[in-house]
């Protein structure tokens, strides 16, 4: 077993017929890069840094945020790193960061969390910004904002991150310039405006933890309904694939960072749709990795076909199990 993953850490995951797929990795913290780049990913495409925050006993300074930033990037030795801004609120609190409001919300999933939680604590978000457009010039570093469900919002984002740069340039201090913008498209209202969203930022990548919750109305971490959750609901899955199409229309680059991308039964049904870039979390990148060495595009296309004519995640997930269970 620990043959084949060496053997396998140093093949490519490209399809049988040299579709090449970028596999990248899900991390919380700088310290899992190791185990995500010995399990063969090409990078980190999501960097979850509201771990930074929950983690620590006070709100991380600027320069605390810098170096952690700075240990991940070193950390890849040129690869990409994808960076999330704070992603707080709903169900990641921190006591000391979160206004005392945010505690009496009815519906904290609908409520103040994430990038709406940042705009409305500028000194919080800029101070984030700035410590990773510092880190920028370190490596390939991308910046992402998490959460966006309206196009004020991406542009009043983008807007302060404008604002960090200047502050930077006046102050003579270096930054990369054409840092790359993207943006999660993780709430249904983005992604059926993901043809303008993608006008606007340089990459997607498609948070199915959220979207899913969120278009079928079922809480992502209620036990009672998780039979209602699932990434096979046919309403999720054409999502899914409208915001491919608008990505390939306006080419620029999209990903799946969500739960889905590490689940070995979507596999091929995400590629069939026209992803080439996953984010999944370290354990499970083998396991992608031959899959999709074992599949052709071709293949992929006729079961993405198949599944569009069912009207049920079970009929969906019964199919998509068997299809992946012929290959496994
Ligand atoms: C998601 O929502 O799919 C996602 C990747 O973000 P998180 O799980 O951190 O909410
Ligand atoms: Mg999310």
């Amino acid at each position: 077993q620990a043959k084949i993953l060496r053997e396998l850490h140093d093949k490519p995951a490209v399809t049988k017929d040299g579709t090449e797929i970028g596999l990248q990795a899900n991390i919380e913290f700088p310290e899992e890069i190791h185990h995500a780049l010995s399990n063969g990913a090409v990078g980190i495409g999501l960097y979850r840094t509201e771990f930074l925050y929950l983690a620590a006993e006070s709100v991380p300074t600027e320069q605390q945020q810098y170096e952690t930033y700075v240990q991940a990037i070193q950390g890849l030795e040129g690869r990409p790193l994808t960076i999330r801004t704070l992603d707080l609120g709903a169900d990641k609190v921190v006591e000391d960061l979160t206004p005392s409001s945010l505690w009496n919300e009815r519906n904290p999933f609908l409520g103040c969390r994430s990038i709406r939680l940042c705009l409305q604590n500028l000194p919080l978000f800029k101070t984030q910004l700035r410590a990773i457009l510092r880190a920028s010039v370190e490596g390939p570093v991308k910046i992402m904002f998490p959460l966006i469900s309206n196009v004020m919002e991406l542009r009043q984002a983008k807007m302060i991150l404008s604002d960090v740069k200047e502050d930077l340039e006046d102050q003579g201090i270096g930054y990369r310039e054409d840092i790359p913008v993207g943006m999660m498209i993780e709430v249904p209202s983005a992604a059926l405006q993901a043809l303008t969203f993608a006008h606007e930022v340089d990459f997607f990548s498609i948070g199915t933890n959220d979207l899913i919750q969120y278009t079928v109305a079922v809480d992502r971490g209620n036990e009672r309904i998780a039979s209602l959750y699932s990434a096979a609901h046919p309403a999720v899955i054409t999502l899914i694939k409208e915001v491919i199409r608008a990505a390939q229309r306006a080419k620029i680059d999209v990903s799946l960072c969500g739960e889905m991308a590490s689940d070995p039964e979507f596999t091929m049904l995400l590629i069939g749709l026209g992803l080439r870039n996953f984010s999944i979390t370290p354990p499970a990148l083998p396991e992608i990795k031959q899959l999709i060495r074992s599949v052709s595009v071709d293949q992929c296309r006729r079961v993405a076909r198949k599944v569009s004519g069912f009207d049920s995640n079970r009929e969906v997930l019964n199919y998509l199990k068997g299809e992946a269970g012929k290959i496994m």
